[in-house]
């Protein structure tokens, strides 16, 4: 039987896979980034309904191997990937960027959820959210105190304890630290993703002295094979 391999994708690492794919294999993106339209690869938009309509989309068209190279904080679709595949009889791999870790001089501190981070923002006054668009959602909440600066990938509209820029990585430190400086920064709120990218505003937040509430890895489920780099995965799949 022909190999025939459905990519999860969601970061990075997972546009380089599907850049060496050729046209048998499937590259599967949720749809609120941008789609890229010069790969051999096909590509698909948009979920599939579920662990039960990714079971049937694996059976359907045939999959040989389902891969998971979404974000690590995106943990729905990596439970309906073990899920779905076990379901479909086919192997699951993930490519898990391994976590970031703090280094002297940090002062990090790990928050669980929504209702810890608030809490934990109490001392501050001027946050740096780097968190995506979940916070757009509690822009009434904000404290009188406190004035937000919300980085999501596109800009909108916030209100006056709030502004929202809008801006995509790779980052880079000059522009972190001018960033943290010109709008005087007092803490960074930002997920562990692991991500080359977007590390430069770690190191800022380091040789500044301002704290990083963290926002916990969610678990991920258990699958056929773990990944931690790209080359291992690409090695792997001896592209
Ligand atoms: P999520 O909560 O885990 O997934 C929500 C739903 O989106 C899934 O149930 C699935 O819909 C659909 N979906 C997610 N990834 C998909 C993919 N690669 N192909 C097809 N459908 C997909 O994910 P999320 O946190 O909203 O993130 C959405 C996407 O953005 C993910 O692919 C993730 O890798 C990427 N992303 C997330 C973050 C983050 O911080 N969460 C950051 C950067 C990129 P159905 O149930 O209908 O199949």
């Amino acid at each position: 039987m022909t190999a025939r391999i459905l990519l999860l994708g969601g970061i990075t690492e997972a546009l380089a896979i599907a850049r060496r794919l050729g046209p048998q294999h499937v590259y599967s993106l949720a749809g609120i980034g941008r789609v890229p339209q010069d790969l051999q690869c096909q590509v698909r938009v948009g979920g599939f309904g579920g662990a039960e309509g990714l079971a049937s989309y694996l059976r359907e068209a045939g999959i040989t191997l389902l891969i998971d190279a979404t974000h690590p904080y995106a943990a729905q679709i990596s439970r309906n990937a073990a899920t779905a595949a076990r379901s479909a009889g086919v192997p699951c791999w993930a490519l898990r960027r391994p976590a970031w870790q703090a280094q002297a001089g940090d002062d990090w501190r790990e928050v669980e959820d929504w209702a810890g981070l608030i809490e934990a923002l109490k001392p501050f006054r001027r946050p740096l959210f780097t968190l995506g668009r979940e916070p757009l959602q509690h822009l009434d909440e904000i404290p009188s105190e406190q004035f937000w600066t919300l980085r999501a990938l596109e800009a909108c509209p916030g209100n006056e304890g709030c502004e929202v820029i809008g801006a995509r990585g790779p980052f880079h430190i000059e522009d972190e630290r001018a960033l943290f400086q010109r709008r005087s920064i007092d803490v960074l709120i930002s997920k562990n993703s692991g991500s080359v990218a977007t590390e430069p505003k770690l190191e800022v937040a380091r040789e500044l002295g301002v704290p990083v509430l963290i926002l916990k890895r969610p678990v991920l489920p258990d699958v056929d094979r773990t990944f931690h780099s790209l080359s291992d995965l690409a090695t792997a799949l001896d592209l």
